[in-house]
């Protein structure tokens, strides 16, 4: 009996470490970057991927002082053309620092890598990824699509990347081709990968999702809350 309690503690106490990896430190990346069909990702030496491993084209390019036609300057990050539902991966392995809906980005991810690198993912038709969740540059934590300011546009990731907080061009990263228009075969394919990454996305709702995290972790603190009550009536 106590043997069992004990197994149990040690397991919940895993999972609730696990539930706190934004808390922990992590390590710089030291294995290369998976390995992957599409041309665009190019691993480098500092664990680097795009953070589309499908193919994806530039519908919007890297520029601090362009004035664009919403008359708003600069374009921070890469906008990265895909259809709505193709999986969005880390830029490196890091720690998800926060997941959540704004006006401008839609959904959004930001990740904190090792070196002071931060990347941030915004017009995301649905979130897997949840705030403190260590991940790989395998781990899917969205997939592409137009929400917020994004939404009379073709769906596309828009993605941006910090070193110790001093904006970076993305192309430092991973090859960014030139910009280009939609091609006869993105429109004939049509601005959905599937008809289930659509189902997806009209399901996602962004409360259920910050929700899930939340009654994980309090049914993990019943949990250990009871488990040390146990505990404490045996070692008593
Ligand atoms: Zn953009």
């Amino acid at each position: 009996m106590g043997g069992d309690i004990e197994s149990n503690l040690s397991q919940l106490v895993e999972e609730i470490k696990g539930l706190f990896g934004a808390k922990r430190r992590f390590n710089v990346p030291t294995t290369p970057a998976a390995q992957k069909p599409a041309e665009n990702a190019i691993p480098s030496s500092g664990g680097f991927t795009a953070p589309i491993h499908d193919e994806w084209h530039s519908s919007g390019g890297f520029d601090l002082t362009a004035k664009r036609p919403n008359g708003r300057v600069g374009h921070q990050g890469v906008d990265m053309r895909a259809p709505a539902g193709t999986p969005i991966y880390p830029l490196a392995d890091g720690v998800v620092t926060g997941v959540g809906t704004d006006p401008l980005g839609g959904n959004v991810v930001n990740i904190q890598h090792a070196n002071g690198v931060r990347s941030y993912y915004a017009h995301l038709s649905t979130v897997s990824a949840h705030k403190g969740d260590k991940v790989t540059t395998n781990t899917i934590i969205g997939a592409v699509g137009n929400t917020g300011n994004a939404t009379h546009t073709h769906p596309h990731l828009h993605f941006q990347v910090w070193k110790d907080k001093q904006i970076q061009e993305p192309a430092k990263f991973f090859s960014v081709p030139a910009y280009t228009n939609l091609s006869v075969a993105e429109k004939q394919r049509g601005p959905w990968l599937s008809e289930k990454a659509k189902q997806d996305a009209q399901a996602f709702n962004m409360k259920n999702h910050l929700a899930s995290r939340q009654a994980a972790f309090s049914k993990s603190v019943d949990k250990l809350l009871k488990l040390s009550f146990e505990y404490s009536k045996i070692t008593k």
